[in-house]
């Protein structure tokens, strides 16, 4: 149990590896840990996201009602770990959906994570029942059944009748697909969130197997008209106090945020998340910037992820450029994947002063070193196969050739 026995002051081994990896002391990850501002999870390697740490991308897969291809989704999931996610969450809506998270479970050298409500629904679908007609117990059920599976489940106990009837008001009304479920749930039972009702049973679950909790954001904008309304706003005061919750229970926990967000208002939402959430990882979907970049939303989460975590945001969820589109292909994922990483990275200079890197790529670059440049991008494989395909006739590149400016200033101004 990493938050209990942080708490005893045991070093864990995934404290210690988690340390390690990162750079830090193991002493100050467990007091992280021991606050709930770090998570630490394993599967293959120790994986540790929050406070103080770099910041971690999650890559979703996951079969669609379209296209239910195991086979395929499983491709994604290693996909998505070959290009450097750090977790990957299985968000089946159709198909044999535990089956899929089972071999991806087992597959995988990453943390895994999954979505219970999801299975929930797929269980009464089997037996010819809509999601209102499902009883809380059924809820908890698939939870159980994920929470021996995955490393971390969102639960999206933070939605409320309340925050439900404020969401009527917007553009995009609800977006979330379990915030979606959970709506229709709550109308049609005319009761509250069975999650949050049940909120300690869901601790108890989860505390067995020391799964993380990622407090779902049911209520996250799905444009940018309805950024910091009302009804997001309930549901973070909401999380705030599951949070509170949770940490006492002593199950670790993150918080899921926007969604949808103008750059102008995410250096304020990460703040008070973490503020009303007692400092434990914020892990934003997006955010995206514009509601325009279609066929480019990776592009757009890049931009919002990026000042997301410069301000504080822990864990960049992958958007791919088939958002709002197409289920992403495995291109789709490894592009989304490299743009998150590009946005961890961006935001890390500045968190973390971590641009050592950077400073070795110049270097290499000035000297014209393409295999040192290759070892040290992000992602080699597309400028790898540009230089390829696009020679210089010169040692340099062929945007300038002969008139490389590197070469004509060491020429002029020396090494
Ligand atoms: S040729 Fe131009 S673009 Fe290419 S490395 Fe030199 S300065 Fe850069």
């Amino acid at each position: 149990m990493q938050i209990l026995d942080a708490r005893k002051g045991i070093l864990t081994p995934e404290a210690k590896e988690v340390a390690k990896a990162e750079g830090l002391s193991a002493d100050f990850v467990r007091r992280k840990a021991a606050a709930g501002r770090i998570v630490l999870m394993r599967r293959g390697n120790a994986v540790g996201i929050g406070e103080g740490l770099r910041t971690k991308t999650n890559a979703n897969v996951g079969m669609s009602p379209d296209r239910a291809s195991p086979r395929e989704e499983l491709a994604k999931a290693r996909a998505a770990e070959d290009a450097g996610a750090d977790t990957v969450m299985d968000l089946s809506i159709a198909g044999d959906a535990d089956g899929l998270l089972r071999r991806i479970a087992r597959a995988s050298r990453i943390p895994v994570g999954s979505v219970p409500i999801y299975s929930a629904m797929l269980d009464g679908k089997k037996k010819r029942k809509g999601i209102a007609d499902l009883d809380e117990e059924d809820f908890l059920r698939a939870l159980e059944r994920h929470a021996k599976l995955s490393d971390f489940v969102t639960v999206h106990a933070a939605i409320t009748t309340r925050g439900a009837e404020l969401a009527k008001k917007r553009e995009l009304k609800v977006v979330s697909r379990g915030g979606c479920f959970l709506a229709a749930w709550m109308a049609a039972n005319r009761k509250e969130n069975p999650y949050l009702e049940n909120f300690d049973a869901v601790l108890e679950i989860l505390k067995e197997r020391d799964v993380v909790l990622s407090l779902g954001d049911a209520l996250r904008p799905g444009c940018i008209a309805d950024a910091g309304d009302s009804a997001q706003m309930l549901e973070l005061i909401v999380q705030g106090k599951l949070v509170k919750r949770a940490l006492k229970a002593g199950v670790q926990v993150i918080c899921e945020g926007p969604g949808h967000m103008p750059l102008s208002k995410i250096e304020a939402n990460v703040r008070m998340q973490k503020r009303l959430c007692a400092g434990v990882p914020y892990y934003v979907l997006g955010p995206l910037v514009t509601d325009v970049a279609v066929g480019y939303d990776h592009i757009s989460a890049a931009i919002g992820g990026t000042v997301a975590a410069a301000a504080g945001a822990d864990f960049l969820c992958v958007v791919t450029p088939s958002e709002h589109v197409a289920l992403p292909d495995l291109a789709d994922v490894r592009e989304g994947v490299i743009a998150a990483r590009i946005a961890a990275h961006s935001a890390d200079i500045i968190k973390r002063m971590d641009s050592k890197r950077d400073l070795e790529m110049s270097r290499a670059r000035w000297k014209l070193d393409w295999k040192r440049q290759f070892e040290l991008a992000l992602e080699n494989g597309k400028a790898k196969e540009y230089r390829k395909r696009r020679k210089s006739r010169s040692e340099a590149c062929s945007m300038c050739g002969e008139y490389c400016a590197y070469k004509l200033s060491e020429a002029a101004l020396g090494k």
